[in-house]
């Protein structure tokens, strides 16, 4: 029998999920609580084998593409192209959904602030992972009042005091990928018959992680159906259906930017066809999807962007994990609506400069947040206190509840916008990408 191929057993393993858990739904719950509950599990498991490799990855790879770029000349130039190129992708994606969420005007009913989507805000009880995040978000939007705290706030994570401390924050791999840079830029700087060892030892630690994505990918298509059953049994409800003309919103401000934007900047950008590059990144547009996660993502997206799409190691390692940790063109876009969204909601009137402050933040927060399920719930509580728009508090409790496939969609566009960067940054560097096409 011919093999299904990966990225379809994903698919499948997706559609199937989603059929399980429209169905566990027809059942009493005491009946379908424990297959979810088995499959949360599951779906845990995966994610975790995930996070497993991201550290010895990460380090492993911007070790060795930085050395081999012999000295900082050559990075520079890269580190130029690549944060230029993030910059304006995450401000276009920002832009977008500003423009919007003004148009469809999701919070209003005839101009006027929709008193219902208040109450069931109000109305919505807050389960304790939520008091949580609310209360870490509020910590930390004391810290950072101002576009310029943010800022702050950004060096202040890229230096780590700490190596292992940095290692060990969920998601959060400014620190590391600043380390190792460091690192590897002091490498070039002996003379190479002291550092070859060292090369060699990172050269194949790189090439054990690889072989390790390989084989956890062979899991995927498990990770995906256990992580959707849930999701799909879970997600419902009343407010779902007061939010409605959010989420369409956002999904096709996502869209837009996934489907017409990008594909438009890489065929000016690196003259390659765009449909070739989502079939190249189709696993890690799954995975993405599937697991909500940017950071939990990067193995498979670094797998994708070599070996499916001829991006070269060197530049596939300096630009995809740093893409993971600050260009969330996605999560850039949603803050940005869900913030007037809440204005909105709120009846406070946000005028053309508090727009700009959003669209700001919007864009310095997006590069702090995680890349983990959920994290930009804590930027937009940020910015919704620091632009004085009422019941923050309420409002990022009741969008939490339910974020997740808003997540999942936007963390799909997170991982396609550093992909893309990849594929644009290399093409100028003079590589074969995408040779077929
Ligand atoms: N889940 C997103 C990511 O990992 C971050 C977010 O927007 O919450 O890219």
């Amino acid at each position: 029998m011919k093999k299904i191929k990966p990225h379809w057993q994903m698919f499948l393993a997706l559609v199937l999920a989603a059929l399980l858990g429209v169905i566990l739904r027809q059942f009493d719950p005491q009946f379908a609580a424990p297959v979810v509950e088995t499959l949360e599990f599951v779906g845990k498991l995966f994610m975790s084998l995930l996070k497993m490799i991201i550290v010895p990855l990460v380090v492993s790879s911007v070790v060795v593409g930085i050395a081999s770029l012999h000295g900082v000349k050559g990075f520079g130039r890269l580190f130029a192209k690549t944060t230029g190129f993030y910059a304006l992708s995450s401000l276009l994606a920002i832009i977008l959904g500003l423009f919007l969420v003004n148009l469809i005007e999701p919070g209003l009913v005839d101009g006027k602030p929709n008193e219902s989507i208040k109450e069931a805000f109000s109305q919505h009880e807050a389960s304790d992972e939520a008091k949580k995040k609310v209360e870490a978000a509020r910590v930390r939007s004391m810290a950072e009042k101002s576009p310029g705290d943010q800022l702050k706030g950004f060096f202040l994570r890229m230096v780590p005091a700490n190596i292992f401390q940095a290692a060990s924050s969920n998601g959060q791999m400014l620190g590391l990928i600043f380390f190792s840079i460091c690192f590897a830029i002091a490498m070039t700087r002996l003379p190479l018959e002291r550092v070859s060892p060292l090369t060699q030892v990172f050269q194949a630690l790189n090439e054990v992680m690889i072989v390790l994505t390989n084989a956890i990918m062979a899991l995927a298509p498990i990770g995906v159906f256990a992580l959707i059953v849930p999701v799909v049994f879970t997600t419902g409800g009343e407010l779902f259906v007061s939010l409605g003309k959010y989420f369409g919103t956002v999904l096709l401000a996502l869209g837009l930017h996934l489907f017409v934007v990008m594909p438009l900047i890489i065929r000016c950008l690196a003259r390659v066809s765009p449909w070739a590059h989502f079939k190249a990144m189709k696993q890690a547009l799954l995975t993405a999807f599937s697991t909500a996660s940017s950071s939990a993502t990067l193995p498979i997206t670094m797998r994708c962007i070599q070996e499916e799409a001829g991006v070269s190691k060197k530049t596939a390692s300096f630009t995809l994990p740093l893409g993971a940790t600050v260009n969330m063109d996605g999560t850039a876009l949603y803050e940005c609506v869900a913030v007037i969204f809440v204005a909105q909601v709120m009846g406070f009137e946000m005028t053309l400069t508090a727009q700009f402050m959003v669209v700001l933040s919007a864009l310095l927060t997006s590069v702090g947040v995680a890349g983990i399920p959920s994290a930009s719930l804590v930027a937009i509580f940020v910015i919704l206190t620091n632009s004085g728009i009422p019941g923050a508090e309420t409002a990022v409790v009741a969008l939490l509840a339910v974020d997740r496939v808003l997540d999942m969609s936007r963390t799909a566009v997170n991982v396609f916008g550093d992909s893309c960067a990849a594929l644009v940054v290399a093409k100028s560097e003079g590589e074969n990408v995408l040779s077929g096409s």
